[in-house]
C-alpha cells in the first residue's frame, strides 16, 4: 500500500493561477507563493460582499484515537466528491501545526486519495504564517520585559504576567522557565512558560478577525497581566497592537491551494481544538462561502471540542451558522470506545464495536441538541470488515439516521459521492432551528455547566478554588459574558483521557481560568490538559529523511 506522501508525490498538480482562474478571481485578487500555493488578498472577502453565500458544511467526528480518525481525510473526500456530482465547492481547512507532525501524527493534510498539496510544504512552514504568529505572540513577551526592564511605568507585577512565549513544537521542557536571569543588565528575573503556538491567543484572534483593522482591534484588547493593585494590563498599554499587526500583514491573508483532484482548498490559521477553538480563520470559511455553493470545513477533535465551539464561539464571531454536519467515524476508533486495544483493532469485533456505538450516539445527541441536520460518515479503512460496516449502518438505520459508507481515502472524490448527495439534500432541509447551547449573559459557571452537562453528559462540575476566584474576579471586570473555550482531553468525553466510550456520572473538574480577551473568549481548563504537549516515546520525526535528490521520506 502507497503512503499518503508517496501518493501525494505522484499527483499531477495544476498551476496555481488555474485554480484561482477557476474560482473567477482576477489578479489583483490573489498573490503567487512559488507554483502551487497562493495567498488571497485581504481586500478580497469585502470586494465579494455582494455574492451570495454557499452553504456552509461542518465536519466533526466522534472522539478520536491517537492516530487521528480521518475527518480532514473525510473533508477534502467530500469536497471532491461534491465537484464530481457538478457542485461548486471549495474546502476550509486549518494550517498543521509542527507540533503533532514531529510528535504522534505525521501528515496532517489529508490523507491517501484525498489530500490537500502540497503536502510536504503544508505540513512544514507552508507559507510562514505560524512563524508569523510565534514571532508576533514573541514580540509581545520581549516588548513586556523589556517594559519592566525600563523603568515600569506601568507598574506592572512581574508576578501576576499571563501573557507565555510560544514555540510551534511539543517541548514539554519549556513548560515552566525562568527569564531574566544573570544580573540587572539581563532583565528582571521572573517566572515564564512556553505555551505551543496553536493555543496562542494571537492564533485565536488570526481566526476569529474578520479583516486587518479587526484584527488591530482585537490584539489592542489582549490583557497581558496585571499591575501590583490588579489592574489590567492590555497590550494597548504598551502601544503594541500596532507593531504587532504589522508583523501579522501577511498570516492574515488565507492560502489558496488545490486537493489530489484539483478541488480548491483555504488553509488558513490552525488553533488545536483540546486547548484552543479549533476552526480554521472566519475570512477562510466566508472566503470559500462566497466563491462557492458550498463549503466543506473542519473543526478539530471530536464533536465535544472543536464543534461545540464552531457552534457556540467561531460562528458568533463570524455571524453565520452551518447548513449541515457530518458526524465522521471510523469502526476503528468505535472498537477502542468499545474496549478492544489498539494491537487488536484490525481482527474482526462486532460486539466491542456495538458497545463503542455510545460514544457516537452522545456526539448525534449534541449535533441534534444545537437543531442542525447531520449525516453520519463511515471513514472506511482497509481493514473493516463487511459485518462491521453493515452493523453500523444498520444501527443508523433503525434511528432513522442517515449514513454513508465512505470510501475517500481509497477512492478519493468517487468514494465519497453517496455522503455528498445525503449532505446536498441535508443542506438543502434548512438551519433555522439552530441554536446556541448558552446565551453570553448566562454566567462563566453557568456555560461550563451547561457544556458539560449537555455535551460530555458530566454529571456536574467541580471548581477549585483558584477557579472560583478567577470567576469571581473575571466578572468584576465585566469579561462574564464572553463565550468560554474549553481545553479538555480529545480521547474521552470526560476530562480523564482512559475513560473511552459514554462514561456515565461523572464530574468535570474546572482547573483554572485564562483570559483570552483579545480574542473574545474565556480559557477554561479542565483536568490536567497542558498547553504545552510533550513527544511521545517514538517520534514521528524519527521516520523523516531527505534523499539526496532532495525527495522526502517518511513524513507520513
Ligand atoms: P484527523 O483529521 O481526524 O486528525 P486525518 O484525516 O489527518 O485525521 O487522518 C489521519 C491519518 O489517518 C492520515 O495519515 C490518513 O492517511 C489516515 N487515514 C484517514 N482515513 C483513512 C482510511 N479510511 N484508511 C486508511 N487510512 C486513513
Amino acid at each position: 500500500m502507497k503512503t499518503d506522501i508517496e501518493i501525494a508525490q505522484e499527483a499531477s498538480l495544476k498551476p496555481i493561477h488555474e485554480i484561482a482562474g477557476s474560482l473567477g478571481l482576477s489578479e489583483e485578487d490573489w498573490e503567487p507563493y512559488g507554483h502551487t500555493k497562493a495567498k488571497l488578498s485581504d481586500k478580497l472577502l469585502s470586494k465579494l460582499h455582494h455574492h451570495k453565500d454557499g452553504k456552509i458544511i461542518l465536519v466533526t467526528s466522534i472522539n478520536p484515537t491517537p492516530a487521528g480518525e480521518g475527518k480532514s481525510t473525510v473533508t477534502v473526500g467530500l469536497g471532491q466528491a461534491m465537484n464530481k456530482i457538478g457542485k461548486k465547492t471549495v474546502i476550509a481547512l486549518r494550517e498543521p501545526s509542527l507540533g503533532p507532525v514531529m510528535g504522534i501524527k505525521g501528515g496532517a493534510a489529508g490523507g491517501g486519495y484525498s489530500q490537500v498539496l502540497p503536502m510536504e510544504d503544508i505540513n512544514l512552514h507552508f507559507t510562514g504564517d505560524l512563524h508569523a504568529i510565534t514571532t508576533a505572540n514573541n514580540a509581545l513577551a520581549a516588548l513586556i520585559d523589556n517594559h519592566i526592564q525600563q523603568g515600569n511605568a506601568l507598574h506592572i507585577d512581574p508576578r501576576r504576567i499571563v501573557w507565555k512565549r510560544v514555540m510551534d513544537m511539543n517541548d514539554r521542557a519549556l513548560r515552566q522557565v525562568v527569564v531574566g536571569l544573570g544580573g540587572p543588565k539581563r532583565g528582571v528575573p521572573r517566572e515564564d512558560g512556553f505555551n505551543i503556538t496553536v493555543a496562542s491567543e494571537i492564533m485565536a484572534i488570526l481566526c476569529l478577525a474578520n479583516d486587518l483593522q479587526d484584527l488591530k482591534e482585537k490584539i489592542a484588547r489582549i490583557v497581558i497581566g496585571y499591575t501590583y493593585d490588579e489592574t489590567p494590563i492590555t497590550v494597548k498599554d504598551l502601544e503594541a497592537e500596532g507593531a504587532l499587526t504589522v508583523l501579522l500583514k501577511d498570516a492574515i491573508k488565507p492560502n489558496l491551494v488545490q486537493t489530489i483532484e484539483n478541488t480548491p482548498a483555504i488553509i488558513h490559521g490552525g488553533p488545536f481544538a483540546n486547548i484552543a477553538h479549533g476552526c480554521n480563520s472566519i475570512m477562510a470559511t466566508k472566503t470559500a462561502a462566497k466563491l462557492g455553493d458550498y463549503v466543506i470545513t473542519e473543526a478539530g477533535f471530536g464533536a465535544d471540542l472543536g464543534a461545540e465551539k464552531f457552534l457556540n464561539i467561531k460562528s458568533r464571531a463570524g455571524n453565520f451558522k452551518p447548513d449541515a454536519v457530518v458526524i465522521v467515524a471510523t469502526v476503528r476508533a468505535l472498537k477502542m470506545h468499545g474496549g478492544v486495544s489498539k494491537g487488536d483493532l484490525t481482527n474482526e469485533n462486532v460486539a466491542a464495536l456495538a458497545e463503542g456505538m455510545e460514544n457516537l450516539a452522545k456526539h448525534i445527541e449534541t449535533i441534534e441538541t444545537f437543531g442542525l441536520p447531520f449525516v453520519v460518515a463511515i471513514n472506511k479503512f482497509p481493514t473493516d470488515t463487511p459485518s462491521e460496516t453493515a452493523y453500523i449502518e444498520k444501527w443508523c438505520e433503525s434511528r432513522h439516521i442517515d449514513v454513508a459508507l465512505t470510501d475517500v481515502w481509497a477512492k478519493g472524490g468517487e468514494g465519497g459521492i453517496n455522503l455528498a448527495e445525503k449532505v446536498v439534500e441535508k443542506a438543502s432541509a434548512g438551519n433555522q432551528s439552530f441554536k446556541h447551547l448558552y446565551e453570553l449573559d448566562d454566567s462563566l459557571e453557568t456555560k461550563i455547566r451547561k457544556i458539560a452537562q449537555t455535551v460530555y453528559g458530566a454529571k456536574d462540575i467541580s471548581l477549585t478554588n483558584q477557579a472560583k476566584q478567577q470567576i469571581a474576579f473575571y466578572e468584576t471586570q465585566g469579561w462574564g459574558n464572553l463565550p468560554v473555550c474549553m481545553a479538555k482531553t480529545q480521547y474521552s468525553l470526560s476530562d480523564d483521557p482512559k475513560m473511552v466510550g459514554r462514561p456515565q456520572d461523572f464530574i468535570i473538574s474546572i482547573r483554572e481560568l485564562r483570559p483570552s480577551i483579545g480574542a473574545g473568549f474565556i480559557v477554561v481548563l479542565t483536568g490536567d490538559v497542558m498547553t504545552m504537549p510533550g513527544l511521545p516515546k517514538k517520534p514521528a520525526a524519527l521516520n523523516m529523511d531527505v534523499k539526496e535528490n532532495g525527495k522526502i521520506v517518511g513524513l507520513f
